[in-house]
């Protein structure tokens, strides 16, 4: 979302002066043609793509889109869950409401943020920005919701909650008969409008209005996301011992913890499913957390940097699908409650995976890419 009309950010420079998002390199700002690009010869950060206004007008029906897809997706059930004629169905919300009757509140709020709030608030924001921008003009506090959307983004996980439906169809269908239901499509398709959304916003190249830019003080936001990795590494064992999940059936009741749940799929042949639970909600948080541990610690180095960014930017990109476990539970939660027939209960070892994950989302908001460029060690 690059901003062609913005004034030039630094006050020394020239007008056709900028200087990289990423690490701060001054570079000259000029016309692109058709399928060029133009990239930081420094740190190799997009800065520029050609057709910002065609990108904009996409990215706004995009946008837009994914409000209507969002209410449609929220109203309609998306399973139903068939025991021996005993029928559950449920909505995204009736995870949050199964979690809360669980008692398990920060988990209900985590699922509600994530896959309600934060989407909606993601779409919203955005749609008005784009608004303005199109219209060429200023509206009040749009560089607020500018900012607002890039500090949501990674929380917006709604392509994250569906692959978690999935995993539970597969789980379920061990116990009873699972009908997928209309708002099911809904959340497909607002899966794929929050993907093109996000793709075309990294596409877009560097926002040139200085409003725009975080302010950064590397001192505090070094300090916190140690902190954060810290506390994530501390929390982690505990994450993988304790039980997240209680599964009844006649005859059976099974506590299991993360690494349980994956040698249960794999055990009934599930295992393209078992692989998903184990990438994302065991293998992804442990290198996340070394990832950012290692990238804390080469803090102020002056080697590896392009290798660092590179690093930064994957684990951005990939950090957030563990929480597939937690919206598996949700869902699970909300299916499950069959009285005597089925049911699933959450456990404590849930609340600590959920806050190993949110440490680690707030770590890696807490590392900046500009960390990783500047010259002096603080
Ligand atoms: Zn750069």
């Amino acid at each position: 979302m690059t901003s062609d009309s913005a004034p030039a950010i630094a006050v020394s420079l020239p007008d056709q002066w900028e200087n990289c998002h990423a690490c701060d390199a001054t570079y000259r700002r000029r016309k692109l043609s058709r399928g060029e690009k133009l990239c930081c010869s420094r740190c190799g950060a997009l800065l520029a793509a050609p057709h910002v206004e065609s990108a904009r007008q996409h990215a706004l029906a995009v946008a837009l889109t994914g409000i209507v897809l969002f209410v449609l997706a929220n109203i309609f059930p998306i399973m139903t869950f068939d025991v021996m004629g005993a029928k559950q169905s449920n909505s995204i919300f009736t995870g949050v409401r199964g979690l809360l009757a669980q008692d398990y509140a920060p988990l209900a709020a985590l699922v509600f943020f994530s896959a309600i709030l934060a989407p909606a608030l993601y779409l919203l924001f955005g749609s008005y920005v784009l608004t303005a921008r199109m219209l060429g003009r200023s509206w009040p506090w749009d560089f607020q919701a500018y900012r607002a959307m890039e500090l949501l983004a990674p929380w917006n996980l709604v392509p994250v909650f569906f692959v978690a439906c999935m995993v539970a169809v597969v789980r379920l269908d061990l116990l009873g008969t699972v009908t997928w239901q209309r708002g099911a499509v809904f959340v497909v398709l607002l899966s794929i409008c929050c993907l093109i959304l996000e793709q075309i916003r990294e596409n877009a190249g560097q926002d040139s209005d200085a409003r725009l830019r975080p302010r950064f003080d590397p001192r505090v936001k070094r300090q916190r996301a140690l902190a954060l990795v810290v506390s994530g590494v501390i929390l982690y064992p505990f994450a993988n011992i304790l039980p997240v999940m209680t599964m009844t059936v006649p005859g059976d009741k099974a506590a299991l913890t993360v690494w349980g749940g994956v040698m249960e799929l794999f055990h009934v042949g599930l295992w393209p499913a078992g692989v998903i639970v184990f990438l994302a909600s065991m293998c992804v948080p442990f290198l996340k957390l070394a990832a950012l541990g290692w990238l804390l610690w080469m803090d102020g180095k002056s080697t590896l940097r392009r290798e660092r960014s590179k690093l930064f930017g994957v684990v951005e990109t990939v950090g957030t699908w563990s929480m597939v476990d937690i919206f598996l539970l949700s869902v699970l939660v909300a299916v499950g409650q069959l009285g005597s027939l089925a049911s699933v209960t959450a456990e404590l070892g849930a609340l600590f995976f959920a806050a190993v994950l949110v440490c680690t989302i707030f770590a890696a908001a807490n590392y900046s890419e500009q960390m990783i460029w500047r010259e002096e060690k603080v």
